[in-house]
């Protein structure tokens, strides 16, 4: 198993219970329609040999505040590693009280984020806003985190009923901090918000075409959607650090919104980016996040 394929161990066990169509911390098991080429403004974007400095920067600055920071979320391989956790001790049990706590909070800040990015990606035909309606609408509807010793270090959804968000407690043991929290709970509710109908099509698309061109990584089809689960995670806790400035340094808070991915066993596979290579692709898509590592200080404080 390797480190990124959570989504799938997932799936497997779902479909063997009930073959009811689930979705995880990284895929759905269906056929995509031949992708198209975006004729977004962004597609053939590239970056300067100063933006991408900035990001390999910033990647070191996420890896080495996850090692000092005592809220310092626990990578996926690592967390692969661990013995389960029953769903009573006391790690899982606060794990289980943030993400609930912290859940109407996470459906808000994706809706937001989602509608920003079908705005920068200017999605404004009628159709495009019939989905973002749809996908806001199951957003709303999800209520409850499950904690489940099974589930190790995955979280999944059931599509057929998606109010209830299952969390292994590995998972929920591994991330203290709510910026985390915030991170991974809003990248499944972005699977929920696709939906059935994928109502994110075109969203998921456009931010892989964008990828692809700002690193030159591979970035399509289920890797697309990964990625654009992770992009909404890491806008909504970062909209979050925003929102409550605090005596933590800021690097230190926005590094918490994408360091689980700080692997030392670095592997990806057809539907999903390396871990490293996810930071890499976010902070290539999101170069503030980029200089908030590198020189981020929250703006509130320097008046
Ligand atoms: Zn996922």
């Amino acid at each position: 198993m390797t480190v990124n394929q959570i989504c799938s161990k997932l799936l497997l066990v779902l479909f063997l219970i009930g073959s009811t169509a689930a979705l995880g911390f990284a895929q759905k098991p269906k056929e995509r329609p031949p992708r198209k080429v975006s004729q977004s403004s962004h597609a053939r974007e590239t970056m300067s040999a100063e933006a991408r400095e900035l990001v390999e920067r910033a990647i070191e600055v996420t890896c080495t505040e996850r090692r000092r920071d005592p809220k310092g979320s626990v990578p996926i391989d690592d967390m692969q590693g661990r013995p389960s956790l029953p769903v009573r001790s006391g790690e899982a049990v606060a794990g289980a009280e943030r993400a609930q706590r912290l859940l109407p909070l996470a459906k808000e800040l994706v809706i937001e984020s989602i509608t920003k990015l079908a705005s920068e990606y200017k999605f404004s035909s009628t159709s495009a806003r019939r989905n973002l309606q749809r996908a806001t609408q199951r957003v709303r509807m999800v209520k409850r985190i499950k904690p489940d010793m099974d589930s190790r270090d995955n979280a999944s959804v059931l599509m057929r009923n998606p109010v209830t968000i299952t969390f292994g407690t590995i998972f929920l043991a591994g991330l203290p901090s709510d910026e985390a929290m915030i991170s991974v709970l809003s990248h499944e509710l972005v699977h929920i918000a696709d939906g059935d109908h994928d109502a994110l099509l075109q969203l998921y698309r456009a931010v892989g075409n964008r990828a692809s061109a700002l690193t030159g990584l591979d970035v399509r089809e289920q890797r697309a959607e990964e990625l654009t689960c992770d992009l909404v995670g890491a806008m909504a806790a970062r909209e979050f650090v925003a929102n409550t400035p605090d005596y933590t340094p800021l690097p230190r808070r926005v590094s918490r919104v994408i360091a689980h991915n700080c692997v030392t066993e670095d592997e990806g596979d057809e539907d999903h980016l390396s871990p490293r290579n996810t930071i890499r692709a976010l902070l290539s898509l999101d170069p503030t996040l980029a200089r908030d590592l590198v020189y981020g200080r929250y703006e509130s404080k320097q008046q």
